[in-house]
């Protein structure tokens, strides 16, 4: 008989019956203390080598139930490479029909990255002599936010912040942010080298590890999704932005650069901070003139689709883009990249994965070094 599991670290499902394997049907467990959903990740056993046909009854009732469309589930063998598995989506339910090779299977709504990565991405970090780590703040849970110091603040040296998984279900964001810091610390490597002769680079890679670890969507330990709440982060609700902007404010900010996935998007894109008030015509010009950089770097990348621009003093200013932007004046985005595949470029085994968005990561170090010199001052802020 069939059996499914999810009680490991970033695991998220509820089994209603799995008696059958024609016939398993589950249901994506909500954040904690939220009506978000939408993140899955379990193992099932003792299917090898006969079809399972696994039903999520509630995939229609999740955030956003646009991201099914012309999606298809993430499976792995050994946990390391993950392939993409017939899956279909009828409006309500989320069907996913597959044929195991091995007697353990892991499914996923993107190849996941736990908080036991986490630590080894740190731990590796700090190996460099390029490197420093420090706790920030701690969560909820009794986690910490881990930020790696990357170069030596100095005189003329921009302070640049990278920061990822606002958001736990969107696991994209830290792969993306291991390939950035690899390649930074990678001796051998000339761009990063030149880069940190010039700045400065502040590298948070997990901004919710209480929700990573929980299997949440989009909200840490209590509920809260934190990218709503840089505005007036506190430490009963949000102490993991509080720590990060506290930082910033005795850091300083030249660049913000905030990373997502998007679920409903087939592409990598920006959403640059064009809706702040009284933007400057510079850092307009810049937010255009990075996307089209990262394009040329990277044709993963592309400017073609995305978000709508939203004009002049229609931004939300409680994203970190939006409130970076208008409280520090410094160059804000986000970037967001698919958990579908990025259609101008798709690979139909893979689609987007863990792998494609560490390179994206790496590409990141081109394109800040074709920019650094030109980013626009900071804007005088009340
Ligand atoms: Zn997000």
């Amino acid at each position: 008989m069939p059996r499914i599991d999810a009680a490991f670290d970033s695991g998220n499902i509820e089994v209603v019956t799995a008696t059958d394997p024609n016939d398993i049907q589950l249901r994506i467990a909500k954040d904690t203390g939220s009506d978000f959903y939408q993140w899955f990740h379990f193992r099932l056993a003792g299917a090898a080598g006969r079809g399972v046909t696994m039903r999520i009854l509630n995939a229609g009732g999740s955030s956003y139930p646009k991201g099914w469309e012309n999606y298809r589930a993430c499976a792995s063998y050994d946990r390391d490479t993950w392939f993409r598995v017939p899956t279909s989506y009828d409006g309500t339910e989320l069907t996913i029909r597959h044929v195991p090779e091995s007697d353990y299977v892991w499914y996923a709504y993107f190849a996941p990255y736990s908080m036991e990565r986490h630590e080894d991405l740190i731990a590796a970090a700090q190996q460099s002599e390029r490197c420093a780590v420090e706790v920030l703040g701690e969560t909820h849970d009794k986690q910490t936010i881990d930020m790696l110091t990357i170069g030596a603040a100095a005189e003329g040296r921009k302070p640049l912040w990278v920061f990822g998984r606002q958001h736990p279900g969107e696991p994209m964001a830290e792969w993306y942010m291991e390939g950035f810091i690899e390649r930074l610390l990678d001796p051998a490597d000339g761009t990063s080298r030149a880069l940190l002769d010039k700045a400065v680079i502040y590298a948070v890679p997990n901004m919710n590890p209480d929700g990573t670890r929980r299997g949440n969507l989009r909200t840490n330990a209590l509920g809260v999704n934190l990218n709503r709440e840089w505005a007036a982060p506190s430490p009963e609700k949000s102490p993991e932005v509080l720590a990060v902007l506290q930082a910033m404010d005795r850091l300083g900010v030249d660049l913000s650069f905030d990373v997502h996935g998007d679920e409903a998007i087939p592409y990598n894109f920006i959403a640059g901070s064009y809706g702040v008030p009284g933007i400057s015509d510079a850092h307009v010009a810049m937010l255009d003139r990075f996307q089209q950089t990262y394009a040329a770097m990277n044709p993963d990348f592309q400017t073609a689709h995305g978000y709508p621009k939203p004009a002049p003093g229609k931004g939300n200013l409680t994203t970190s883009t939006g409130h970076i932007a208008n409280r520090l004046g410094a160059l804000s985005m986000t970037l967001e990249m698919p958990f579908k595949d990025a259609d101008n470029q798709p690979d139909p085994v893979h689609g987007w994965d863990g792998e494609r968005s560490k390179i994206l990561g790496r590409s990141l170090v081109d394109v800040l070094l074709a920019v650094v010199d030109d980013l626009p001052p900071r804007m005088k802020r009340n």
